[in-house]
């Protein structure tokens, strides 16, 4: 913007041209941004650039669910523009999906959905998402399955408390980490009694939660109904879950739930299904070489996955560092932007590829690549625990945990 002064009351953060050269200002000026970026009552953010300045205002108010449905009930041809004469295998996935809110109330370092689709969550109401569900059983090629009603996590669907009930948040406190706050309540009846409306609506044979939950919300008592119900009737086979890493130093860099509140809903859902005599599967996801993450916390997961889970995975997320998060500005400066705490950053491309490697060590490549790679490195330690693993490798065994 072509503004001589910065808008009035906006936090004015270290010039562009300080930042680019002052990696402490960089911190500083993500510090200030991020107090202020999810938070529709937030304050304008305003960073001088030469001699304009760019502007960024608060999020709007969030959308009530009278508000969101009349989105949703806009009517979408549901088809790529007739310019695409190929398939888009993503709009494969989503043909037969459903919405049922915006936004994400976790704080992950690594993700940048708070910061665009916010942290307040916004959902649509049952009416809506049952009138969508009877527009998608019309389509061609519809064959009874709705393969997904979700948001970024499913089970964040209706998730509120007082303080976003009045369109805020706090600005110095997660909903989810260190722990889930205790004025957050969740909403798992309302989100069953959308499933169940929409299972049993004429035409349609099976739903599914596609997009994945997040289990450290699932923790307590009350939550063994909900998981009751989807193992009974929404997990296709497979459920998604997120825990990202074992290593409790990885797990604090990334702002996830702790490594003993997965195993506990990973042996939840492990003796659900026993009941319900079905055979059903985790599908965790990991990430390598985020920041905070040394070679010894990926030989910690590796041997988590050989040893305790028996899991070889086909995909691993390797790191990348996405705009406007912490985890990107921490993997560009060396320290946590929120505490200033150096940090240690995998940027050597060997050393990624190392960490990656070890994710996967029933590829006979990676097993040679990593012990040949951690010869090089001096770690003998390391690579008589990698030598103890070889023996319960076994590359024909399915890309999936065990229930
Ligand atoms: S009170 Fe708790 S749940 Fe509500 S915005 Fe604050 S931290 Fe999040």
């Amino acid at each position: 913007m072509n503004l001589k002064e910065p808008p009035p009351d906006s936090v004015v953060l270290p010039s562009y041209e300080a930042v680019s050269t002052d990696k402490g200002k960089f911190n500083a000026a993500f510090r200030l941004w991020h107090r202020e970026a999810d938070n529709p009552a937030g304050k304008t953010v305003a960073q001088p650039h030469g001699d304009r300045w760019i502007v960024h205002y608060p999020p709007p108010e969030p959308l009530s669910p009278e508000e969101l449905d009349r989105v949703y009930d806009l009517p979408y041809a549901r088809r790529a523009h007739p310019d695409y004469k190929e398939k888009i295998p993503a709009l494969e996935t989503v043909r037969f999906s459903i919405t049922s809110h915006r936004g994400c109330l976790g704080s992950c370092t690594f993700c940048s959905l708070s910061a665009h689709q916010g942290r307040i969550i916004q959902w649509r109401s049952r009416r809506s998402m049952l009138a969508e569900a009877a527009r998608i059983t019309r389509l061609e090629g519809f064959r009874g399955h709705i393969t997904d009603i979700g948001g970024p996590t499913a089970n964040m669907y209706g998730a509120t408390c007082a303080k976003m009930a009045n369109g805020r948040v706090c600005p110095d406190r997660e909903c989810t980490w260190p722990q889930p706050c205790p004025r957050l309540r969740l909403a798992a009846k309302e989100e069953l009694a959308v499933l169940e409306s929409v299972r049993t609506l004429p035409g349609v044979k099976k739903v599914s939660i596609g997009t994945g939950i997040r289990f450290d919300l699932l923790d307590d008592q009350p939550s063994l109904h909900y998981l009751e119900q989807l193992c009974r009737y929404y997990v296709s086979g497979q459920l998604r879950i997120a825990p990202e890493h074992v290593s409790p130093r990885v797990l604090l860099a990334m702002h996830k739930s702790s490594h003993a509140s997965y195993m506990t809903f990973r042996r939840r859902f492990a003796e659900t299904n026993r009941r319900l005599g079905k055979k059903q599967y985790l599908i965790p996801y990991f990430i390598s070489g985020h920041p905070g993450a040394t070679v010894d916390d990926a030989l910690e997961l590796a041997e988590y996955l050989v040893r305790t889970e028996r899991l070889f995975i086909r995909q691993v997320q390797q790191f990348t560092p996405l705009p406007m998060t912490a985890a990107a500005a921490a993997w560009h400066t060396g320290k946590d932007p929120l505490t200033d705490r150096p940090m240690y950053i995998p940027r050597d491309p060997k050393e990624m590829k190392l960490q990656r490697s070890l994710l996967q060590l029933q590829e006979p490549n990676n097993y040679i690549y990593a012990q040949r790679a951690l010869l090089k490195l001096g770690r003998h330690d390391l690579l008589r625990r990698l030598q103890s693993l070889k023996p319960l490798l076994r590359p024909e065994r399915p890309g999936r945990a065990s229930a």
